[in-house]
């Protein structure tokens, strides 16, 4: 458990982690708030992500995620809902360009073998292959 730094990159401070610790297989929480924020949302038809860029003070409601490998390195991959100053929620896939308020995180590593993504060739995405 910790918290992240003010001003920093919400994806790329996970992963940092991930990397300082050695973790590569696991599953993270965080709550907190962010200053803006960058969602993916992954158009099927096209098979590749559409960016959404908030530029809004937001609390961040939920982000649950995973931790596997990627080309041998741990990636987190996560999703976020984030509520604005009316309440109302928005949510996406987590990408970089989004940045923290204040935030702190839980990550839950687990021992066994390894998950490593790999291109699905059905869905174009870097999904588990084992
Ligand atoms: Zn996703």
């Amino acid at each position: 458990m910790g918290k992240l730094e003010h001003k920093s990159d919400l994806l790329e401070s996970l992963t940092n982690i991930c990397n300082e610790k050695n973790i590569h297989l696991g599953r993270l929480e965080v709550i907190g708030a962010v200053i803006k924020a960058r969602l993916g949302y992954y158009n099927q038809n096209e098979k590749e992500y559409n960016f959404i860029e908030i530029d809004k003070k937001m609390e961040i409601t939920s982000l649950i995620g995973n931790i596997s490998l990627k080309d041998g390195k741990p990636i987190v991959h996560a999703h976020i809902n984030l509520s604005d100053s009316t309440g109302n929620v928005i949510g996406g896939h987590l990408a970089t360009g989004t940045i923290v308020f204040a935030s702190e995180f839980v990550i839950q590593t687990f021992d066994g073998a390894n998950f490593s993504r790999g291109l699905d060739n059905i869905t174009k995405l870097p999904l588990w292959t084992e």
